[in-house]
């Protein structure tokens, strides 16, 4: 098995001029990129297989310097249910000198393209070079991974190993690559490094102006102070009062949040939230909220569980929500869930802990999965439920675990409960294939019903 050890990447980022001629032109990077390849397998490698974005062509390569190495290049369809247009630039470079077992080797390549994401598959993949903002998830593939033709492979193939990134971009845009911290390196370059293995390269660059307060940075996009200001506020009121709920966040360190434009998906990185600007104040509270309840659902792996991921954060972001309102979740929330599994029946009744790769695994992890822990909080009562979550948060064996694994963490946790048979509870929820409660029924009446079958006869 061939693997990428060191990742060095020098990019441009080429945004199109505003008043381009040619309109809404996407913008070009043009990359170099050497990887730091290691044989680990027990065959000779004399081929090595690469993965780029549909756009970007390979102009060069070459092996240890000066050997300059033949290679095919051609769009091919990464054959992904669900998926019918995904494309991707598959690169076969036939190596100069084979590589044997346990040999490394260096390869260069000198790429260039378009890139406008893929905005047609996944919601939070809009990712563009634009006159005013740049953003490259590892999804688009603007760094070339070696791997094979497959979501599977290509989600394992972009996490990166130690890397070095020089990015060129405009002289007043400020460059972000989570979690490493950039080195500017004059007007319009910017450095970065890490020893440690990143799940993917995620890079924002924008003429982003930063506010900073009691720990937490918002680097927001010119005449957006006031967007700042509440993004600033939503963070400091969710971090403390998840402090107070579920004691300190297993991953300490200061809450950064970057601009990105509406509608580019909001996510949670190491090291930094992005987030969506210009939504209304309700909107960019729940969004902020929910992703600061991400440092207390620890996943350091490229692809956690989606239990332990979302449907812990949905929950938590339901009661800040609530508490912001006055206290309380509110049937609110309950209802939202519900109205989206009433429309899916089959999310209904997937058990939690093998939603994993499921079709609807969006579905039951943001929406059945919350509604789990409201049911279970209703049993067990707020106080149990924030020390489970807490305690569960700060266990070492919580990063990168699974929903059986949470399972059974409760079972240990919860087993002086006397009132309720939570055994049976979390079997019916987590590993049975049933409804375990009616998403037609108003939720409070239908949680206090499947609830009602728990109760000990003591
Ligand atoms: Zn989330």
């Amino acid at each position: 098995m061939l693997r990428v050890q060191r990742c060095e990447l020098d990019l441009t980022l080429l945004p199109q001029p505003r008043n381009h001629p040619v309109g809404d032109a996407p913008g070009r990077i043009e990359g170099a990129c050497t990887l730091h390849l290691h044989n680990q397998g027990r065959r000779t490698v004399s081929r090595v297989h690469l993965l780029l974005y549909r756009l970007l062509r390979v102009t060069g390569a070459t092996q240890d310097g000066n050997r300059a190495l033949a290679l095919r290049q051609s769009v091919r369809h990464l054959p992904v249910r669900d998926m019918p247009n995904l494309y991707v630039n598959r690169v076969s470079l036939a190596l100069a000198e084979d590589l044997g077992p346990g040999q490394e080797t260096d390869l260069h390549l000198r790429y260039a393209g378009a890139l406008v994401g893929y905005r047609e598959l996944f919601p939070y993949a809009h990712d563009a070079v634009h006159p005013d903002i740049a953003v490259l998830r590892p999804e688009s593939l603007f760094y070339p991974v070696v791997g094979p033709l497959s979501l599977e492979g290509l989600r394992r193939a972009w996490s990166v190993p130690a890397f070095r990134v020089e990015v060129r971009h405009p002289a007043d845009w400020t460059c972000l690559l989570p979690p490493a911290r950039g080195v500017r390196l004059g007007d319009g370059a910017t450095a970065f490094e890490s020893a440690d293995e990143a799940p993917g390269l995620h890079l924002f660059a924008a003429p982003y102006t930063t506010a900073r307060g009691e720990g937490v940075l918002v680097h927001h996009r010119p005449g957006h102070q006031e967007w700042a200001q509440a993004v600033s506020s939503a963070a400091l009121f969710a971090r403390s009062t998840l402090q107070r709920w579920l004691g300190p966040a297993p991953a300490a360190g200061p809450v950064e949040i970057a601009e990105i434009p509406p509608g580019w998906g909001s996510q949670h990185l190491p090291g930094l939230i992005a987030q969506c600007g210009g939504e209304g104040p309700e909107q960019v509270f729940r969004d902020v909220a929910h992703e600061v309840c991400h440092f207390w659902t620890p996943s350091p792996c490229a692809d956690p569980h989606r239990f332990c991921d979302e449907s812990i954060a949905h929950y938590l972001e339901d009661l800040l929500v609530g508490e912001r309102a006055g206290g309380g979740r509110g049937d609110d929330a309950l209802l939202r869930h519900a109205a989206v599994l009433r429309e899916r029946p089959g999310a209904v009744r997937t058990p939690l802990a093998s939603a994993a790769d499921g079709a609807d695994v969006d579905i039951v992890s943001r929406h059945k999965g919350p509604v789990a822990l409201a049911a279970l909080e209703r049993a067990i009562g707020k106080e149990r439920m924030f020390g489970l979550l807490g305690s569960w948060a700060r266990d070492p064996g919580a990063a990168g675990a699974d929903a059986g694994a949470f399972a059974h963490f409760a079972l240990r946790a919860l087993r002086d409960v006397q009132a309720w048979d939570i055994g049976r509870f979390l079997d019916d929820w987590f590993f049975t294939e049933q409804a375990p409660f009616d998403p037609d029924m108003s939720p409070g009446e239908a949680l206090d019903l499947s609830l009602a079958r728990y109760r000990t006869a003591s």
